[in-house]
């Protein structure tokens, strides 16, 4: 089979993050980047895009353009992984084989497990941002709604990006506003977790921004059916309260789904898979528990964190620096990471909470001097306008590892 030094499985924002710098390092020809997909998503973006805020095409750039030119681009998906045998099968039964292997594949989007959702979506006001097949519907649907329900959901299934479920609520109750619809609309977010955010100090803000707005929050409400005949959206009461187990069908006018996710299979049934099915890695080192050739980040990775872009740019730091330290034998002190991850939760058109903490301490780790569980003009600019290209010119690049150099000089005594 056909070797190289390094094999990355996933081009998304980690596969990319650490293919680039490893292929510059090591050169051309030492490093394959195996991905199917045609296009890179900057996925961060589509929540903008489901407001009618940017559009598709911005957030997409074709594969073979963003990875480097020094990496093989391999374009196919990866079936089968043997960790004692160092190969990976793919799809189309060839195999290659690695001295070194980075898994990031990133998260299944598991839509087949709510009954009746793959056939509603994308018509009769059923959309979600999460997949580039119907972020679109997003901004249609809700510039077609006239009024009655607009109901949001999220999963109880671990997911990536766990605020931008709520996000879009605040985008679209704005936008129902705007058109003079509010008073003949209900805005509901129901979610399969308890609380609205991981974050303490984020979840007190976010609840008093739902109330302010008039969206009502629903805790421990799990989505499990669509119907779209009679448009209805058939919930399910978790927890222990005095409603759990009921089913709870909610008619909609509009519908934004979030859909539960889980790992691919090819991991899942892998010998790098932990017991839920993620690739099981040391939370500091980013190295693979069993098998010390192998490292993964992102959201297909073990990792106890918040599953972002924003985790990643930290997590490719950490991955990069212990590979090559490993390749070249050095007994350099393993880099550490330590949790750090951030969602900007958009609230409008021109306001943001821009949460960052460690989802290892549950403590916020903010960039800036100011108070950033208020909601500011300058943390939504910072998202829509500078972070999209850190992201294309940066992390893509292999250059940014996330704030953590600059957090000493704007923010030095951390008191956030
Ligand atoms: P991905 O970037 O998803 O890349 C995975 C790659 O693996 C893909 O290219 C895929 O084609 C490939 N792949 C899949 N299966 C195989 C296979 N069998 N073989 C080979 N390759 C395979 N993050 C933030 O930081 N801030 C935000 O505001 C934010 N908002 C978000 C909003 C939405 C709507 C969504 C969907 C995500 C958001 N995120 C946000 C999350 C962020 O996009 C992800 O956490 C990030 O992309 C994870 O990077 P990754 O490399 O692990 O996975």
């Amino acid at each position: 089979p056909s070797s190289y030094k390094v094999v990355v499985i996933g081009g998304g924002a980690g596969g990319l993050a650490v293919s680039s710098t490893l292929s510059n390092t090591l050169g051309k020809g030492e490093v394959a980047v195996v991905d199917p997909s045609s296009v890179h998503n900057q996925q961060p973006l589509w929540t903008f895009v489901g407001a009618g805020l940017k559009q598709l095409d911005e957030t997409q750039k074709p594969m073979a353009e963003v990875v480097s030119p020094n990496a093989t681009l391999i374009p196919e998906a990866a079936a089968k992984i043997d960790p004692e045998s160092n190969t990976v099968t793919l799809a189309d039964g060839t195999k290659i084989s690695y001295e070194y292997l980075v898994v990031a594949a990133g998260i299944k989007l598991d839509f087949e497990a709510i009954k009746g959702l793959p056939e509603a979506l994308g018509r009769d006001g059923v959309a979600s941002n999460y997949s580039a097949d119907y972020v679109e519907k997003t901004w249609e649907f809700l510039q077609k709604f006239d009024g009655g329900n607009a109901v949001f959901t999220m999963p109880s299934t671990p997911i990536k990006c766990a605020g931008a479920p709520q996000k879009i609520a605040y985008l679209a109750e704005e936008h129902i506003r705007s058109k003079g619809l509010r008073g003949k609309s209900r805005v509901i977010y129901n979610t399969g977790i308890g609380k609205i955010f991981a974050i303490d100090k984020y979840a007190d803000a976010l609840t008093k921004v739902a109330a302010s707005r008039g969206v009502e929050v629903n805790l421990l409400h799990d989505l499990v059916e669509v119907k779209p005949k009679e448009r209805k959206a058939v919930f399910k009461v978790l927890g222990d309260g005095p409603q759990a187990g009921q089913q709870i069908e909610t008619p909609y006018n509009f519908l934004h789904v979030t859909p539960p996710m889980r790992p691919y299979d090819f991991l899942k049934n892998s010998a790098l898979a932990n017991a839920a099915g993620f690739v099981d890695v040391d939370k500091e080192t980013l190295r693979h528990t069993k098998f010390a050739n192998v490292y993964s980040l992102g959201d297909c990775s073990s990792l106890p964190t918040s599953k972002t872009a924003a985790a990643v740019s930290a997590q490719s730091y950490v991955v990069k620096h212990n590979l090559l330290a490993d390749i070249r034998g050095e007994k350099r002190p393993a880099e550490r990471y330590d949790g750090y991850t951030s969602c900007p939760l958009i609230t409008g058109r021109n306001k943001l909470i821009l949460a960052e903490f460690s989802g290892y301490t549950g403590k916020p780790q903010e960039t800036f001097a100011f108070d950033q569980s208020k909601e500011t003009a300058f943390a939504y600019w910072l998202t829509s306008s500078v972070l999209p290209s850190i992201y294309w010119k940066g992390l893509l690049q292999g250059t940014w590892r996330g704030p953590s150099p600059i957090r000493p000089l704007l923010n030095p005594t951390g008191s956030n």
